[in-house]
């Protein structure tokens, strides 16, 4: 067994990107303890979860890791867009634990954790067996207000899909959009923030618009949303006008298009705007921490997890960590990309403190690609650090896509966006 030590820690702390410049030999003392026999127990195994549980082991395999996931295989929400549009299939968006288990020596449990004893450290699921911890990590995404329109419910959800967790629900909307009469009419019902993946309803709507083009290409697209702009709203809409002409209709708060009721029989939807009837429609309801956060008291009046924004434990409870959609992490957004550079600070901020080390400073990053058609893709990077305790943007470092480019600039950066997929995929899943 590979066992912690200063040096390597130091090593694949920078291996991994996550090394802030503070972070070098002055951040550890050479008062290293083993970390032989600590449990560290993580509940969910997704961005956030597989990638605290696999750095960890990376950073020192000593620690013993496991997962609670009640999912076999996991299907990931990036690229379930593209999968809307006929470019990608399920098989590409779904990952299994093999790796995770047999080449980094984690045990994955799938299995819903219930409950959480902070005073005893312990972890029960489904199935009743009880879990001891040293350090818990809760990454369990998010979960829906289901409260938040009148009419829309998760019952009403099996018949107006959100698709904002893939799986059944993405295959299901996939469905109606290919079963949709010729001419008729996709509704979307965009969520307010903060909510998961910023570009995600617009790249939606892109690749909706990309699949109608080829297939339906007299059909119409609506947006109704309770926001007046949205990330990247000048290249989608650019792009929008670029590929599709008139296809893509879009209203924000200011036109009355915050959505107040739902009738889902009628497939009617009601706003200041006007009331719209639809022959398929997408509803992405308003969002909070995944329901176990709530149920262990790591959640304050805002719905997410309050964490220290430079190890990502949790405020309220020493010793449990929160990474992911489910913390509150300054100005980061709710992505993929960050929950997995959360769960390597994380790792490292859990190792350190195992091994009675401090944590350095962070420094981090987001990117998000998205596709605005099959071979038209558009970016967005932003760099992070803790200012007063909160991840604040750094000046001059990031930026987005120009806003005039080729055609084949585009298709360079649509290249760019798999590249990234297959990337991200490999370092969480598969190496
Ligand atoms: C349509 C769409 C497109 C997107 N595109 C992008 C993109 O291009 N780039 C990008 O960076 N991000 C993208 N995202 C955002 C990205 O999917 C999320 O930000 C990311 O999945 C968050 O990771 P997480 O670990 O917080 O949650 P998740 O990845 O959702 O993982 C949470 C896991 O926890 C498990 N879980 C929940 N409760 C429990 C429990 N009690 N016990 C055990 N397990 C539990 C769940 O089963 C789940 O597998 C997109 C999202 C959507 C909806």
């Amino acid at each position: 067994m590979k066992m912690f030590n200063r040096r390597s820690l130091i090593k694949a702390m920078a291996a991994a990107g996550v090394a802030g410049s503070a972070f070098g030999l002055q951040a550890c003392s050479n008062n290293v303890r083993s970390t032989s026999g600590k449990k560290v127990v993580v509940i969910g195994g997704g961005f956030g979860g597989s990638t605290v549980a696999k750095y960890i082991k990376r950073y020192d395999s000593s620690v013993d890791v496991t997962i609670i996931e009640p999912k076999k295989t996991y299907m990931t929400c990036p690229g379930s867009n593209w999968y809307l549009a006929g470019l990608v299939d399920v098989e590409y968006l779904t990952h299994d634990y093999e790796s995770l288990k047999s080449e980094h020596d984690i045990n994955v449990i799938h299995q819903m954790a219930t409950s959480v004893d902070k005073a005893k450290q312990t972890v029960t699921l489904d199935d009743g067996q009880v879990l001891a911890y040293d350090r818990l990590v809760v990454s369990p995404g998010i979960d829906f207000r289901w409260d938040a329109i009148e009419g829309y419910s998760e019952e009403a959800s099996e018949i107006l899909p959100h698709a904002w967790k893939a799986g059944p629900q993405t295959e299901l909307l996939a469905k109606q959009i290919k079963e949709m009469p010729q001419g008729g009419r996709f509704l979307m019902v965009a969520p307010p923030n903060p909510f998961r993946c910023g570009p995600g309803p617009y790249e939606r709507l892109s690749m909706v618009a990309d699949y109608f083009k080829r297939h339906n290409p007299t059909a119409t697209i609506m947006c109704l949303d309770p926001k007046n702009k949205f990330s990247k709203q000048s290249l989608f809409m650019g792009g929008w006008r670029e590929l599709y002409g008139q296809m893509i209709e879009w209203y924000g708060a200011i036109d009355g298009a915050t959505v107040t009721k739902i009738d889902v029989e009628n497939k009617t939807v009601y706003s200041e705007f006007d009331t719209i009837t639809a022959d398929v429609i997408n509803v992405i309801p308003a969002q909070k921490a995944g329901k176990i956060a709530f149920d262990i008291g790591l959640t304050d009046d805002s719905g997410w997890c309050p964490v220290h924004q430079g190890t990502f434990e949790s405020k309220l409870h020493k010793g449990i960590y929160v990474v992911g959609d489910s913390c509150i992490a300054g100005a980061m957004p709710k992505s993929g990309h960050s929950a997995s550079v959360q769960g390597k600070h994380c790792a490292a901020a859990v190792v350190t403190d195992l091994n009675g080390l401090d944590m350095p400073a962070i420094r981090t990053v987001n990117t998000c690609y998205s596709l605005v058609g099959s071979e038209y893709g558009i970016s967005v990077v932003g760099v992070y650090e803790p200012v007063d305790g909160v991840l604040k943007g750094v000046e001059g470092a990031g930026g987005v896509s120009k806003g005039a480019a080729s055609l084949e600039e585009r298709k360079q950066e649509a290249n760019y966006a798999f590249s990234w997929y297959q990337s991200i995929t490999k370092d969480i899943w598969h190496s």
